[in-house]
């Protein structure tokens, strides 16, 4: 089982194959699993391409950023470019906390390199010279191997002294995480890397202009950093090829749960979830969770949804429920896990996130009533427009989702005592 070898820290060379899949339909443009370089190769494309032009070829790709929220990489270097500062920084998302997501985790280990690559040719392009790595303290034993890339690249020439290639260096430092999902959160991460607690800022300002140590900061997700390098190498035009006009490229699907072939998959933007179910030979699906536990939970009608920032917005994870599976321990199972990492500083978060777990414990336990649902609905909705981060607006979505869409799951469960004729369930969940 796949959780069994990560749980056991087993390296992803002992894998079964079949567990990683390129898919047939995906042409090479764009594709990240597809495109190698030699070490060094995309850095000297982009110093002989100068600052202005990666940037301008960034804006051609399209490309945008891998983390989930899909912001322009183009504009978002550019910001940090034209942002006032006498030093610039480049920090590395490598904080993949989202439960059954771990695409970043095979990028870390299969092209440390060309992430290097990435942000040696970010700093090339805003003016930088040094990078962070945030690196996730599950994945401490990748330590020892990015350190040794990181020594060889020295060596090389590929970092230091003389790294941009105009006399100017960049260098690249791995900072560990300490086990706190929000540290995820760019602001947090950044107040986790200068030795402070991890808590949110308040947004604006963006890092691209106040970040690490209040200086403009570009904090990009690992595999965006991979494909602004094959971008420099290969130019916009190549990578747009694939995918949707809105959203070029590839992307890159941590799949688990009931499915055959569980593990990465790498599509084209704009497949359809129907497809990508199929090619990894799932049966009978009766639930999917898209993008995580942060993410949204869609049911068969969604099948036909396209893989794309427009539509059904994911760069992370599929996790694949079948029909024997029970919604409301799926959700009960999540709602735990956003209390426990809840950071506790805002209080519709803080309490929010006990008020659900406890409601939906209820339900699970058999002893919640019509009356419950209602409560679960009504501080869901608090919790998701009233909490400071991304961390407590999006804990209740898949809740929401399932009582919209597995609200039988629920009903079977309900005691039949204490209704609430008062409150109009299903007008909430509209
Ligand atoms: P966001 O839309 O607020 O920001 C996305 C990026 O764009 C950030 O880097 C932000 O600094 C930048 N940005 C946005 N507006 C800007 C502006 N006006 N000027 C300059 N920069 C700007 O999203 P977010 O809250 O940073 O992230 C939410 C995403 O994180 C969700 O889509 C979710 O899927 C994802 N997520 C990922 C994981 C994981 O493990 N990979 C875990 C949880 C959540």
């Amino acid at each position: 089982e796949l959780a069994e070898l990560v749980e056991a820290g087993i390296a992803l060379e002992a894998w079964p194959r079949e567990w990683f899949s390129v898919h047939d339909n995906i042409r090479r443009p764009g594709a990240i699993f597809t495109t190698s370089f030699a070490e060094g190769e995309a850095l000297a494309a982009a110093r002989a391409l100068g600052p202005e032009a990666v940037l301008a070829e960034l804006e051609v790709s399209g490309l945008r950023g891998r983390g989930g929220a899909g912001f322009r990489t183009a504009q978002k270097w550019r910001f940090c470019r034209e942002s006032e500062g006498d030093a610039r920084y480049i920090v590395c998302n490598a904080d993949e906390g989202e439960p059954g997501t771990f695409k970043d985790r095979v990028l870390l280990t299969r092209l440390p390199d060309a992430l290097f690559e990435g942000m040696t040719i970010a700093g090339l392009a805003v003016g930088a010279h040094r990078g962070l790595l945030y690196l996730r303290a599950e994945y401490e034993y990748l330590r020892p191997l990015l350190e040794a890339v990181l020594v060889r690249r020295r060596d090389a020439g590929l970092l230091g002294a003389d790294a941009l290639g105009t006399g100017e260096g960049f260098d690249i430092a791995i900072h560990m995480g300490a086990g706190a999902y929000i540290c995820g959160e760019e602001s947090a991460l950044i107040e986790s890397l200068e030795g402070k607690r991890g808590q949110a800022r308040v947004r604006p300002p963006f890092p691209v202009k106040r970040g690490y140590v209040q200086k403009p900061t570009v904090v990009n997700n690992v595999q965006t950093f991979i494909q602004a390098a094959q971008i420099a190498l290969r130019g916009g035009a190549w990578f747009a090829a694939q995918g949707t006009e809105k959203s070029p490229g590839s992307v890159v699907l941590s799949v688990s749960g009931d499915v055959a072939r569980r593990g990465i998959h790498e599509y084209p933007f704009g497949v359809t979830l129907g497809e990508v179910l199929a090619g990894c030979g799932a049966y009978a699906v009766k639930a999917v969770q898209v993008g995580g536990p942060s993410g949204h939970l869609v049911g068969p009608a969604d099948f036909r949804r396209r893989i794309a920032f427009e539509d059904l917005a994911t760069t992370g994870s599929l996790m694949v429920f079948d029909t024997s599976r029970d919604i409301v321990a799926v959700v009960q199972n999540f709602i735990h896990f956003f209390e426990h990492e809840s950071c506790g500083f805002c209080t519709p978060c803080r309490v929010g996130t006990t008020m659900l777990r406890r409601l939906v414990d209820r339900v699970a336990a058999g002893q919640a009533s019509e009356a419950d649902l209602a409560e679960i609905v009504a501080t869901s909705l608090v919790t998701r427009s009233a909490s400071h981060c991304g961390l407590g607006q999006s804990a209740p979505l898949s809740l929401l989702d399932a009582l919209q869409r597995f609200r039988a799951d629920f009903d079977t469960k309900l005691s039949g005592q204490g209704s609430d004729p008062g409150f109009d369930l299903d007008g909430a969940l509209a």
